[in-house]
């Protein structure tokens, strides 16, 4: 049946939902996020830093510090600012990078973007009084400004670079967090807070016989441009007369296909779900809207993205791009009357419809930019939306259409075989010089395992031992047994698609709680167990609302590959959505009572 009416789609609801649900089938596996490798051991070598020289000599530390912030990324230098606006002294970063940036700083590749608008993205933007020169930033930009933040800061004053943590352990006598790192450190602080990311431990792909290939290969989150030649500008003479590989199609791979395309003598891309592909339309900063923005806008910005994001509607859409248009049309349709069923089911369809209408364009877009008609099928994307993170470009479409890239799509399947010369798909071997994995990051794995060191809280119990059989918090942040430990992390917090957001909102909370510790005089401040079993309870609650969108999507990690369910429910983000998670936060906040967490 094809829907009718004013509103008539030219397309078949029913026709879309059976194709969606044979593609997601097709691609669901036993193992889920089994199937990939940890890049320890023999694939180590794969997380090596290709951009700075072996970290200089120093003395090991054993000194004491009021924080202890594990990460120089954003969230790690959000936590540092809104401690010192706090009043809180004596904050030192560690991180094993050799600079600030976090996940700007370890992801360099050609063509390097953050398709979230600056202007939201960006954290401090007020504070530090600068202005993105584009409506979406480049890597290189959004490093500087990383960079800049830790200068206005004054970051770089007590910051342990090229510096592994190995281990934490809370020492209940002295109230004290005791840190050991791989340079020998072994120092004290008062309270810790990790800031680690959600991206930043690279997967390889299970794929059998990996560890045979004898070209060249890296992860695309260590990009190696002794190799490549060029920077994250392009220009990767180094790959003239190679036969390069590139094994992924997510966000990643969109944005460096394009160089790999111009510079390789030949390159295949090996693809096992294509991406959704939507204009990007980039303009320059107009200074004269700058120069009427008033104070507060910036957080103003940030709300309105996240509410629109999230599926609440608001008056006016401030950033109006590819990831808020399909709420502002649905919104525009219940104002002219072209929606009028405003029950949750009601709207539940209108969203579902207003899906299918976006991807449809995505799907035409494909066919009208790529010239041969097989490849174009294969690279059109059949799920909703926002079940893979929607990527934006202007290039990669078009890179297909060289006569030197070929797309090898594995139908669902992904690569089947790695061998000494290149990549089997199908049973035909693809012989390649260079192979590079754009096959993205541990998500839904152990917290420690990710993290790369493990914490030891109260009586030397593990995260990971205490977290067994799931996460357990109060607001994704504080964990019983972990006392002044502060998590910023995605369980059980809220998703924002722009992550900056979340961990600005983690930032701001974490520095009113060690601030209220302070001014009380206690030694620690931990969660209490109802407190903690209160939220796990309305997290497990809230699941559900969120459970079903994502059981229904093609496997990847927004959903825990394909196994949403196994453990989406305590372990996911808060069903909530973030626009409800930070007013939970925000009213905690303001009722002052520091309630669920008890001093001492
Ligand atoms: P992703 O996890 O998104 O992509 C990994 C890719 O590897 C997928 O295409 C996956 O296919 C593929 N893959 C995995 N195993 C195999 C296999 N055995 N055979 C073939 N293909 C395989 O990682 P990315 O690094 O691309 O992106 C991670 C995230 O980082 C993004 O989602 C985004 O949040 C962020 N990011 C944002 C950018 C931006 O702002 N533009 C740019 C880059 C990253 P399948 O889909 O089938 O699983």
């Amino acid at each position: 049946m094809t829907t009718s009416g004013p509103t008539a789609p030219d397309f078949d609801p029913t026709v879309l939902r059976q194709k969606y649900r044979q593609e997601r089938d097709r691609r669901l596996r036993e193992d889920g996020n089994d199937q990939y490798v940890e890049v320890t051991g023999r694939f180590a070598h794969f997380l090596d830093d290709p951009y700075s020289g072996p970290a200089p000599p120093r003395e090991p530390l054993t000194d004491e510090v009021e924080v202890v912030v594990i990460g120089g990324g954003f969230g790690g230098q959000l936590a540092s600012v809104r401690l010192q606006q706090a009043g809180v002294e004596g904050v030192r970063i560690i991180d094993p990078a050799a600079d600030f940036g976090g996940t700007w700083y370890w992801n360099r590749y050609p063509g390097i973007a953050c398709d979230i608008e600056s202007y939201t993205y960006l954290p401090l933007l007020e504070e530090t009084g600068y202005m993105p020169k584009q409506k979406y930033a480049t890597g290189k930009e959004i490093l500087d400004h990383s960079q800049a933040i830790a200068r206005k800061f004054d970051l770089y004053r007590d910051v342990c670079f090229q510096t592994r943590v190995e281990e934490f352990h809370w020492d209940e006598d002295e109230a004290r967090w005791i840190i050991s790192t791989n340079r020998g450190d072994r120092m004290k602080a008062h309270y810790l807070c990790l800031a680690t990311g959600p991206l930043n431990r690279p997967k390889l792909p299970g794929i059998p016989g990996i560890e045979e290939f004898e070209g060249h290969s890296f992860h695309a989150s260590r990009w190696d441009y002794a190799y490549t030649g060029g920077d994250c500008e392009g220009n990767l003479e180094g790959l003239r007369g190679k036969r390069v590989g590139i094994i992924g199609t997510g966000a990643t791979a969109v944005q460096c296909v394009p160089h790999l395309g111009e510079w390789a003598e030949h390159l295949h891309v090996f693809q096992r779900t294509p991406s959704s592909i939507d204009v990007k339309t980039n303009p320059a900063t107009d200074s004269e809207w700058a120069g009427r923005l008033t104070p507060g806008w910036h957080q103003r910005r940030m709300d309105n993205f996240n509410s629109l994001v999230s599926g609440v509607p608001q008056e006016e859409d401030l950033v109006n791009d590819g990831w808020t248009e399909i709420i502002t049309k649905l919104v525009a349709g219940i104002r002219t009357g072209k929606s009028n069923d405003l029950s949750a089911e009601g709207i539940g369809q209108a969203v579902e419809l207003a899906d299918f209408e976006k991807m449809e364009s995505i799907r035409a877009r494909v066919e009208s930019i790529v010239e041969d008609p097989a490849t174009a099928e294969a690279l059109k994307p059949y799920y909703r939306q926002f079940c893979k993170r929607p990527c934006f470009h202007n290039e990669y479409l078009e890179t297909f259409n060289r006569a030197n890239v070929t797309l090898v799509d594995t139908h669902g399947k992904g690569v089947e075989r790695i061998t000494k010369k290149g990549v089997v798909v199908a049973g035909q071997e693809f012989e390649l010089d260079c192979l590079i994995y754009a096959s993205g990051f541990e998500i839904g794995t152990d917290y420690s395992r990710r993290a790369g060191f493990q914490i030891h809280g109260r009586g030397g119990k593990s995260l990971t031992e205490t977290w067994a059989d799931g996460v357990r918090s109060l607001h994704g942040m504080h964990v019983r047994g972990f006392p002044n430990c502060y998590i910023m992390s995605n369980p059980q917090a809220g998703f924002t698609a722009s992550y900056p957001h979340l961990l600005n909102e983690q930032a701001k909370h974490i520095a009113y709680v060690v601030k209220a510790a302070n001014d009380a005089g206690s030694r620690s401040v931990e969660v209490t167990e109802e407190g903690e079993a209160a939220w796990v309870g309305q997290c497990i609650e809230k699941a559900q609302v969120t459970g079903d969108f994502f059981e229904n999507c093609t496997p990847g990690y927004y959903n825990n590959e394909g196994k949403a369910s196994e453990r989406g429910a305590q372990d996911g983000f808060y069903g909530g959505g973030s626009p409800e998670f930070i007013k939970i936060l925000d009213d905690w906040r303001a009722e002052g009572s520091l309630k669920g967490m008890e001093l001492k």
